[in-house]
């Protein structure tokens, strides 16, 4: 071996390492949960690497996570079988910070250097939460397909720089030893990392082992019997056994699937320290069949209150039970891209690639059951706990309103589970379904009228509304920057019209259409008058029911924009 190089992290690396120690304390644990998800995401793709290159699976054994500790050097390690890394893989996956989420997180916390934990867990800077309880990390890895000498060693205290170091590993996989803190020797107890492997990571499709008898505290001697090679296997084999689950969560019938059991798995999958909101689970069998489990989260994702879009991890796809990818995109139209989940198929390809799986019928087919199991999993939650359902629609009601242009096909369905604010709501809240609205109806009235504006307390003072509360009609008001838009795209709901309040003809009845026509020809001078000082500013100048108390109000011709929508994509500069 050579004599180890020392390298700085980069900047950003210091600084979220700065902030996950910091911030992650009260959850400390999760380490574990961690470099477990990573272990049996190594394992994951070495297992899909090995469709194409079977011989990489050849030594080493089984695909399995390893984790024991040593109570008299004081560490915690966890090793795995898959598929490692090479130099490069190191210095790029743990020495810098590859993924865009992470830089865009690091921007949004600006100077504050207050994180919430919650948000850190989001970020995919899973591998650092091993310095919360560790002063010292080493890190053995080979890559599948490398030779025996080309194994390397990484070793670092967190601070600002690491050593790497070229060493001779006889396996493949990857090999993470916690140097523990002073303090943390809890870790150190066997019992506790079983019930945190039972509490975060039972559902992990590979064996986790830990040494046998680990339950006493006095095995730490035979810990590492798993990793001595040829001598030790005789021995090594009974000197481990399984803690976890070990199959894949989804694949398990419902009915012997507890709720905890599954709002763990989302925890993990989702990277949420929260509960999932609701979920649903379905299989269905038949020409082409499949597997579906999707959860709704209850709080909104960092990268969705940021506005981002190519932050899509969260929706696996899996081809009979071996991981492909994350494919939200192919999985998911973009309306829904807050849903988490797996999707199992049996009938596709292993070898598909992301090019092919866009093109492809079947997963079409999978992409329409996956849309419809997740509006009734939104209308079973409007219908059976509405307190969820509003925190739900507060967090992902503006994303969903995508939905009624990006899916015409489920227009109707989704408009049905918006809910708006109206002047017969109570202020703000967003609590007045179209069907609502539909049944308060006065009549002999036909459409259901809106205003739109760029906030609440405009749309809700507009003088347009004066007619309407004289008449007693209700009128939603909507004040969300993409209400004008999705608007344009929704013209009528169950039937019935819907209208901007500026826009179209007043109901009025014969007596008042009179007073209308009376008013208009004793008016007629002053309408020229009017029209002659405004030129062309205006295209008309008319005689209005629609006023109670101003003296006049600007109307808009049938299809001309909303004023404020007008003045947006003035700024947007169109
Ligand atoms: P994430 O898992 O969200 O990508 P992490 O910080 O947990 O983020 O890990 C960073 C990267 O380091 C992983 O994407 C992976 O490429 C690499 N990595 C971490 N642990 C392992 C492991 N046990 N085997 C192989 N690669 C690993
Ligand atoms: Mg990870």
């Amino acid at each position: 071996t050579t004599t180890p190089e020392t390298r700085k992290f980069e900047a950003e690396v210091a600084q979220v390492l700065h902030l996950v120690t910091h911030s992650l304390y009260s959850h400390k644990e999760i380490f574990l949960r961690e470099l477990v998800s990573n272990a049996s995401d190594a394992c994951d793709k070495l297992r899909f690497e090995a469709i194409a290159q079977p011989d990489l699976l050849a030594g080493a054994g089984e695909l399995h996570i390893d984790v024991s500790a040593d109570r008299e050097a004081r560490t915690v390690t966890i090793r795995d079988t898959g598929i490692g890394m090479s130099r490069d893989e190191v210095v790029e996956n743990i020495g810098s910070i590859a993924s865009s989420g992470t830089r865009r997180f690091l921007e949004a916390m600006g100077s504050e250097q207050k994180a919430d934990a919650r948000l850190i867990g989001q970020f995919g800077v899973g591998f650092y939460s091993a310095f919360v309880v560790a002063d010292r990390v080493t890190v053995l890895t080979r890559r599948a397909d490398a030779p025996a000498g080309e194994g390397v060693k990484w070793e670092s205290d967190g601070r600002g720089e690491y050593t790497l170091e070229a060493v001779d590993l006889p396996e493949r996989g990857t090999t993470v030893i916690l140097h523990l803190k002073e303090g943390e020797d809890e870790f150190l107890e066997p019992w506790t990392l079983r019930s945190l492997i039972t509490k975060y990571s039972d559902h992990v499709a590979f064996p986790i082992r830990m040494p046998k008898d680990a339950g006493d505290g006095d095995a730490g001697a035979d810990a590492d019997a798993g990793t001595d090679g040829e001598a030790g296997a005789q021995a090594a084999a009974p000197a481990w056994e399984t803690v976890n689950d070990a199959s894949a969560l989804w694949t398990r019938p419902k009915a012997e699937i507890g709720d905890e059991e599954y709002q763990n798995f989302y925890k993990a999958l989702g990277h949420d320290f929260n509960d999932a909101a609701a979920w649903t689970h379905n299989r269905v069998e038949g020409s082409q069949s499949f597997t579906t489990l999707l959860y709704l989260p209850s709080q909104p994702p960092f990268d969705l209150m940021m506005g981002g879009r190519d932050e899509r991890k969260g929706l696996k796809l899996y081809i009979k039970r071996v991981f492909i990818m994350d494919a939200a995109e192919e999985l998911l139209p973009n309306y829904l891209r807050f849903v988490r989940g797996v999707v199992d198929a049996d009938d596709l390809p292993l070898n598909v690639s992301r090019e092919i799986l866009q093109h492809n019928r079947q997963l079409e087919r999978i992409k329409g059951a996956c849309v419809k199991r997740v509006l009734d999993l939104i209308e079973k939650l409007s219908r059976d706990e509405p307190e969820k359902f509003a925190a739900f629609l507060k967090a992902f009601g503006n994303t969903l309103k995508e939905g009624i242009v990006e899916d015409a096909g489920n227009r109707e369905r989704i408009a049905k589970l918006l809910r708006f604010s109206s002047t017969k709501g109570e202020g703000e809240a967003r609590d007045v379904s179209l069907d609502d609205y539909i049944g308060r109806m006065q009549d002999g009235q036909d459409a259901i009228w809106y205003v739109t504006a760029d906030g609440h307390r405009a749309a809700a003072g507009s003088p347009q509304l004066e007619a309407f509360k004289a008449r007693g009609i209700e009128v939603l008001l909507m004040s969300d920057r993409i209400d004008e838009w999705m608007l344009g795209h929704l013209r009528e709901y169950a039937g019935k019209p819907m209208r901007h309040v500026a826009k179209g003809e007043l109901p009025l009845d014969e007596a008042e259409k009179q007073k209308l026509a009376d008013a208009a020809g004793a008016a007629a001078p002053l309408l020229e008058r009017i029209k002659r000082l405004l030129g062309d500013r205006v295209e008309d100048v008319r005689v209005s029911a629609r006023l109670t108390d101003s003296p006049s109000c600007l109307a808009m011709s049938e299809w001309e924009m909303a004023p404020h929508l007008a003045k947006l994509l003035r700024d947007a500069g169109q």
